[in-house]
């Protein structure tokens, strides 16, 4: 993946975020969610006053993303910080979104991108993430 490919998701992460529901934590959370084919899948975290309930914005763009017929995936953007605050920070993803990246991307070469609004981020794989993933 070349640099202006990990900046624009970071890009449409950022704007993600924008639409995070987290009246509960404050933590706006978005991520983008890059397809084999070039499509852009866009998530944000959705809260719920049963807070168990609630779904990070990975996952949003996963579900997203899959629920539309794809599940084919090369990368995820992730951009998080608190709602009122700029992301200066990176934002890993849980382990649940984790365990989730790996039903779906090949962990030797799923690429998962921490971003911040300062342009830096940080690029792992989801191996090195998710170094013993549950498989069946
Ligand atoms: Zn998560």
């Amino acid at each position: 993946m070349n640099e202006r490919t990990k900046k624009k998701l970071i890009a449409e992460a950022i704007e993600a975020r924008k639409n995070s529901y987290c009246p509960y934590s404050g933590f706006a959370v978005g991520a983008a969610l890059l397809c084999k084919d070039g499509t852009i899948f866009r998530g944000c975290n959705i809260e719920n006053a049963s807070y168990g309930l609630t779904n990070c914005a990975e996952r949003s763009a996963i579900f997203s993303a899959v629920s539309a017929g794809f599940r084919d995936f090369t990368a995820i953007a992730v951009v998080g910080a608190p709602k009122e605050e700029k992301a200066e920070s990176i934002c890993p993803p849980c382990g649940s979104c984790r365990q989730v990246m790996a039903e779906f991307g090949n962990p030797e070469k799923f690429t998962v991108l921490l971003g911040t609004e300062s342009g830096t981020y940080k690029e792992y794989l989801l191996k090195e993430l998710l170094p013993l993933s549950f498989e069946l």
